[in-house]
C-alpha cells in the first residue's frame, strides 16, 4: 500500500489527529457517494463474525460489496453474548440465514491468558465481568464458536454455520471441520 493511494493519508494539516484524517477522507467519500437505495436487509442474507484484526479486510477477502452482509467483529471473533445478540437481531429482524465465522493466524488472543483479567483487577481494583476468551488452538476456537452459534436458543437458522481460519500471510481461508477432534498435545 503506497501512501499516495491511501485515502486517509492524503494532505491533512500538520497537527491533526488520526480522526481528523478519517473525517477528511469521509468528506471525499461522500462527495462521490450516491444513495444506493437499499433497505437494511443484507442482500446475501449472511452475517459474518470475525476478529477485529487490522489485516483482515473482510469485504475484499470475501468479494463482498456494500449492502451484502452484516459484519460483526470483536477481539478474536469470539461468539460472546453480545455477538449472539447481534446475530439474533440479524436473523429475526433483518432476515439473514447464513453465519460465517472467521478467525485468523497470528491472533493477539493467542498470546493472552485469562491471567489478563487478574492483572486488570490488580491494577484497577475491579475484575471485568467479561472473559478474555484467550485461546491456544485457533482451529478448536473456531469449532467452539460454531458450537455456540449452533446451540443458541435465540437464533432461527443454525443449519448453515461455517467456520474458517484466515491466513494473514496468504489471504486464504481454510475451512474448519466442526467434527474434528482438538489437535493432540495442544490445549
Ligand atoms: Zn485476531
Amino acid at each position: 500500500m503506497t501512501t499516495s493511494a491511501h485515502p486517509a493519508a492524503e494532505a491533512v494539516p500538520t497537527g491533526s489527529t488520526v480522526t481528523d484524517r478519517l473525517v477528511a477522507a469521509n468528506e471525499r467519500y461522500a462527495s462521490d457517494f450516491t444513495d444506493p437505495g437499499m433497505d437494511a436487509r443484507p442482500v446475501l442474507g449472511v452475517a459474518v463474525v470475525a476478529c477485529m484484526d487490522a489485516r483482515l479486510d473482510l469485504h475484499a477477502a470475501l468479494g463482498l460489496e456494500l449492502g451484502d452482509c452484516h459484519t460483526i467483529r470483536n477481539a478474536g471473533g469470539v461468539v460472546t453474548d453480545d455477538v449472539i445478540r447481534s446475530l439474533t437481531i440479524s436473523q429475526r429482524a433483518l432476515k439473514t440465514r447464513s453465519v460465517v465465522l472467521i478467525h485468523h493466524t497470528g491472533c493477539g488472543l493467542e498470546s493472552l491468558t485469562e491471567e489478563f483479567r487478574h492483572e486488570l483487577e490488580m491494577e484497577v481494583g475491579q475484575r471485568p465481568a467479561w472473559a478474555v476468551e484467550a485461546f491456544r488452538d485457533v482451529d478448536q476456537d473456531v469449532r467452539q464458536s460454531m458450537q455456540r452459534v449452533r446451540t443458541s436458543p435465540f437464533l432461527l437458522h443454525t443449519d448453515d454455520v461455517r467456520g474458517f481460519v484466515f491466513d494473514v500471510t496468504t489471504g486464504l481461508l481454510r475451512e474448519i471441520d466442526p467434527s474434528d477432534a482438538p489437535a493432540a498435545g495442544r490445549a
